[in-house]
């Protein structure tokens, strides 16, 4: 993507690999501050508590949108809505992108909850982070984070037309995602692709 051609950059927490480059995006998306423009997204948190995003660099943004529990923002014909936080060490929200045609829900970190099924419900497609492989075999780690049992479960629940896994730690890597997503895809029905780096999903082709 070019970043002079954003509208807005949406951060739903302030881990380092999520957040780490915040600041850059910003500077790139308002050409170092020269055209200012463009929106930021972001949990109080990464602003106040764990203050990532630079002070100078807000100066450069129209807007600085807090996202919260139930909350909906609208993005020119975009609505952006938050249902639900979810539960991870620090304040993160996933996100429902709502366009006049499709309907895309993108869960990010957090540990399993039933809810998470309910509230993501009625998308096109879900774009979900899935950390783990699982906890088979070995001990099994208490993180906040989903595994590939709890990505069935939630794929299944929601039965979007597509599905898409991503964020993959060492375990997932080492499954090799492409045959974690077939078996997903196996075992719930849905149409299931991992994703790589620099990968483009071009929604009206794929979801037509
Ligand atoms: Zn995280």
């Amino acid at each position: 993507m070019d970043p002079t051609k954003l509208d807005a950059i949406i951060l739903s927490h302030q881990h380092i690999d999520h957040a780490n480059d915040v600041n850059i995006m910003i500077e790139a998306m308002t050409t170092g501050g020269y055209s200012k423009r463009g929106a930021l997204f972001a949990p109080r948190s990464a602003l106040e508590d764990d203050p990532i995003v630079l002070t100078y660099v807000r100066d450069y943004l129209n807007d600085i949108h807090i996202l919260e529990e139930r909350a909906t923002h609208t993005l020119g014909n975009v609505e952006i809505s938050t249902p639900l936080r979810h539960v991870h060490p620090v304040e993160t929200y996933g996100i429902i992108f709502k366009t006049p045609r499709y309907t895309v829900s993108f869960i990010v970190d957090t540990r399993f909850f039933p809810e998470l099924i309910e509230k993501y419900k009625g998308c096109d497609l879900v774009v979900i982070n899935v950390v783990r492989y699982n906890g088979k075999g070995g001990k099994k780690l208490d993180v906040d984070h989903l595994n590939l049992e709890d990505v069935k479960r939630i794929i299944k629940g929601i039965s979007p037309k597509q599905a898409i896994l991503t964020h993959f730690g060492f375990t997932m890597i080492r499954s090799k995602p492409w045959e974690a997503a077939a078996e997903v895809e196996k075992e719930t029905g849905i149409k299931t692709i991992a994703a790589s780096d620099g990968m483009e999903f071009d929604l009206a082709n794929e979801l037509a």
